[in-house]
């Protein structure tokens, strides 16, 4: 393919079936119903040595890709945590990958970078973030917390790790409640201090972090000459959207000058609404911020806020100037390859404002507020009901499982919910995952896709109940 007019042809047939995909993604299998190695023998052993058409590359997309898809848009998607899209979001992507613009300084593209920086003000107040805060688009959350964890060392280390690497000097330690992401554990792997340093908490039983035990586990470590370099707080963990107290940890980090970092990757949407600031008690102590609108904002995968209080330790920690990328306007403006990882870098402020710009700030809280009372009135409806037990509910997320007789020793009980979680999912209707806590397995539900609505919801409960008794114990 090789002219526009042929593009243009191509485009609008795709268009509109992304509009028809769209209008019947209900009627597709929320989970894809393959099995491992279904798509791939389907699939040539090697790429042709011919182009071959669009027409029979976009039947093949949907005939051989479609089927192996999990459809993450369709609104009784409630697993994991949603990776929300919208229109407005899709219509921001599309003109980003017209451009197909690499985004890496100021000089490749200024709107680029100026449009960022608008942005991440615009969101770091909708948060309430304090002022001083400045923002950056990581590609997701463990980029982000990475980020975080290598600055906050050569922050401590007075840029000398970076320099002579750590082969030399005290032992570094990082905390982190046992209930924290699993990226932070990667983040202290990849940052080469190793896995033992990283610290562990344990947990009440709102499976908040304990600040009792992290002082004293903090405490015992300076004491055996270890330097601890950074706490990861967690505002809504990915197990039960468990807070940490934030405050406690802030002020404790204060009295030993420990880079505090928090996580809130799928909950930080929520900080839009007034009525849940009240968990960024303690902000003023935090050095860095990440949350991903990619989850809950209706924006695109991917794009992933990343905030920090001291931007220069972040450049310090990441910058490197070959010759090539020296410019004129360097230092006059932001250059966000000494921002992170990466050296390129996509135009994700775009889709970010066409969602910031249509929805207003009021449609996205209207959304969020409707998901949260959505998940209100099913926790009701379950505690209805005699053989359901609500372990967990906070904000839009459900944990609950079923339990037809007290009969049921621990592993048995699992077995059943287990089973119940995979028949609900081979059922195509819905999707939904489990977590566990002190052995027992819950179902987690987490009623956050874009377009969800209360008809939605009635009705896929009244498959978990029909779905759950039908199950011979
Ligand atoms: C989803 C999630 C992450 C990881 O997010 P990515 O953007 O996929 O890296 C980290 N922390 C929490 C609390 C999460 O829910």
């Amino acid at each position: 393919m090789q002219s526009a007019e042929e593009f243009r042809k191509y485009a609008h047939q795709m268009v509109d079936w992304i509009a028809d995909y769209y209008q019947e993604i209900e009627t597709y299998p929320v989970k894809a119903q393959v099995k491992p190695g279904d798509i791939m023998q389907q699939l040539p052993a090697s790429a042709p040595q011919e182009g071959e058409s669009m027409q029979q590359i976009f039947e093949d997309f949907q005939k051989i890709i479609l089927p192996g898809m999990t459809h993450w848009q369709n609104p009784n998607f409630y697993a994991y945590f949603p990776a929300n899209a919208s229109f407005p979001s899709m219509l921001g992507e599309m003109l980003t990958t017209a451009l197909g613009a690499q985004c890496m300084i100021w000089e490749t593209s200024p709107a680029a970078a100026e449009l960022e920086e608008q942005v991440m003000h615009w969101l770091r107040d909708m948060l309430g973030l304090p002022r001083d805060f400045t923002g950056v688009i990581q590609d997701t959350a463990s980029t982000a917390t990475l980020c975080a964890l290598l600055t906050a060392r050569e922050k401590k280390t007075a840029y000398q790790s970076n320099e002579q690497g750590l082969h030399q000097g005290k032992r570094m330690r990082i905390y982190c409640s046992t209930e924290t992401h699993s990226s932070v554990e990667k983040g202290v792997k990849i940052m080469g201090l190793g896995r033992e340093n990283l610290v562990k908490i344990p947990v009440d039983e709102q499976q908040s972090m304990h600040v009792d035990l992290l002082r004293k586990a903090v405490e015992q470590d300076v004491e055996l000459g270890f330097v601890p370099v950074c706490v990861v707080a967690a505002l809504g963990t990915t197990g039960t959207l468990a807070f940490d107290p934030l405050q406690e940890i802030a002020a404790l980090c204060q009295e030993y000058a420990i880079w505090l970092h928090v996580d809130a990757a799928y909950a930080g949407s929520a900080f839009i609404l007034p009525e849940y600031q009240h968990y960024l008690k303690g902000i003023e102590g935090v050095d860095s911020f990440v949350f991903n609108p990619h989850k809950w904002l209706m924006t695109h995968f991917d794009c992933s806020a990343y905030f920090v209080r001291d931007c220069e330790a972040l450049i310090n920690t990441f910058s490197i100037l070959p010759e090539y990328l020296k410019t004129s306007s360097r230092g006059k403006v932001k250059d966000y390859r000494d921002w992170g990882v990466p050296l390129g870098r996509r135009f994700r402020a775009l889709k970010l404002w066409f969602v910031l710009r249509s929805f207003g700030v009021q449609g996205l809280q209207n959304i969020i507020r409707q998901h949260i009372s959505l998940a209100d009135e099913l926790a009701v409806l379950i505690k209805k009901e005699d053989d359901f037990v609500l372990r967990a509910q906070r904000m839009n997320l459900l944990a609950f499982y079923y339990q037809p007789t007290e009969q049921l020793d621990q592993e048995s009980l699992n077995d059943l919910n287990q089973k119940l979680m995979e028949q609900l999912n081979t059922s195509g209707k819905l999707y939904l995952t489990h977590t566990k806590s002190d052995g027992q397995l819950w179902l987690r539900m987490v009623i956050g896709q874009t377009y969800v609505k209360r008809k939605h919801v009635m009705e896929v409960w009244k498959v978990i109940r029909e779905t759950a008794r039908s199950i011979k114990t």
